[in-house]
């Protein structure tokens, strides 16, 4: 990419947000280019299996497919797709500066944030060092590679019923650990989950360590009542206990809240930042659905083409 262009806007994501981002602002004429991700170009739902609830699709939708179609949608009107990850950004200046891993600088006008979310960690001795051997964060990923064996997943919301289920397409018995009684999950979700036979609901107890040689072999519990220690065999865990801001990227220039969100002036995308707009999980702790994440992913390729209108800023193409 050249380093004296300067891009019209400039969105750094691929999920549901940016991809309807790169949509709205493509179709308006103003070229953005995306900075999709070296390896997880589509997002969270390129991981997950089938989607039932995004609306247009009566039979379902599998992830990765809705996110190839979003993708497809956004290069058809002149989205400039790029597999690359930002790494730093000066946003603060009129012309914004994204630099990438792979070493390239994009200068833009306007900037649409839409990094998601990430996994959260557990944070328990043995997490790390048997990731990989044992421990997942990905059903659909490494599934597969437990047919036959007893697992457990963590985590009481809608993201553990689904890893659940989905693994007992594999797995002997999956048991379900959750640090309360009751499922934070919807009530479908439930009701699916605990009526299949394969799966042991686990209450009141939380992991405190994976422990294995070279794989996982069994977990540590505790009882969240009592603190009363248990062991659990297992040599599958799936962990799902929700996700955290991908926020670090703009830490320090964009305002963010105590949870690490980036802070936006509702009902618009705006940032502290003018020219700066965020999107999607990224600035979202309530709803975190492919659709929300779609919608406000719109809402911030309007702010964004607004901004550019407003100040004479924008080069586009003729429009449709
Ligand atoms: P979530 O709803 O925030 O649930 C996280 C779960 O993990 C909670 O049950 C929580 O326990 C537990 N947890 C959090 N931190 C923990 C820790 N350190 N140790 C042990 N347990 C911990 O997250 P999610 O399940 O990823 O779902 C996120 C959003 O995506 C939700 O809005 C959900 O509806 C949506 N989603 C929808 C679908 C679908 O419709 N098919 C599928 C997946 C996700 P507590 O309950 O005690 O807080």
């Amino acid at each position: 990419m050249s380093d004296q262009t300067i891009e019209n806007v400039v969105v750094i994501g691929s999920g549901p947000s940016g991809y309807t981002a790169a949509v709205y602002l493509a179709r308006a004429g103003l070229r953005p280019v995306v900075l999709a991700s070296s390896v997880e170009a589509g997002g969270a739902l390129v991981t997950t299996t089938e989607v039932e609830n995004f609306p247009g699709f009566a039979e379902g939708i599998m992830g990765p497919q809705l996110m190839e179609q979003m993708r497809q949608q956004a290069e058809r009107f002149g989205a400039r797709i790029v597999y690359d990850d930002a790494t730093e950004v000066e946003l603060a200046a009129d012309v914004k500066t994204i630099r990438t891993i792979n070493g390239e600088e994009y200068r833009s006008h306007a900037v649409v944030l839409a990094m998601g979310s990430a996994y959260r960690k557990l944070g328990v001795e043995g997490e790390e060092r048997l990731t990989g051997r044992g421990v997942s964060w990905c059903a659909t990923c490494d599934g597969f590679f437990f047919r036959g064996k007893d697992i457990a997943v963590v985590g009481g919301g809608d993201s553990a019923l689904e890893e659940a289920m989905f693994l007992t397409r594999f797995a002997d018995s999956v048991t379900l650990v959750h640090r309360r009684d009751a499922l934070r999950g919807s009530r479908i979700m439930q009701e699916r989950a605990l009526s299949n036979p394969k799966i042991r609901p686990y209450w009141n107890a939380e992991v405190v360590a994976a422990e294995g040689e070279d794989g996982l072999e069994r977990l540590r519990l505790r009882d969240t009542r009592t603190g009363e220690g248990a062991t659990l065999d297992a040599t599958g865990l799936f962990i799902a206990i929700g996700h955290d801001p991908r926020s670090s990227l703009v830490a320090g220039q964009v305002e963010l809240d105590a949870d690490g969100y980036v802070r936006v002036a509702h009902p618009s995308t705006q940032t502290n930042l003018p020219g700066v707009f965020a999107c999607g999980d990224l600035v979202d702790k309530r709803y975190r659905q492919a659709i929300t994440a779609a919608g406000t992913g719109c809402a911030a390729a309007l702010d964004a083409e607004h901004f550019l209108a407003a100040h004479g800023l924008a080069d586009a193409d003729a429009a449709d």
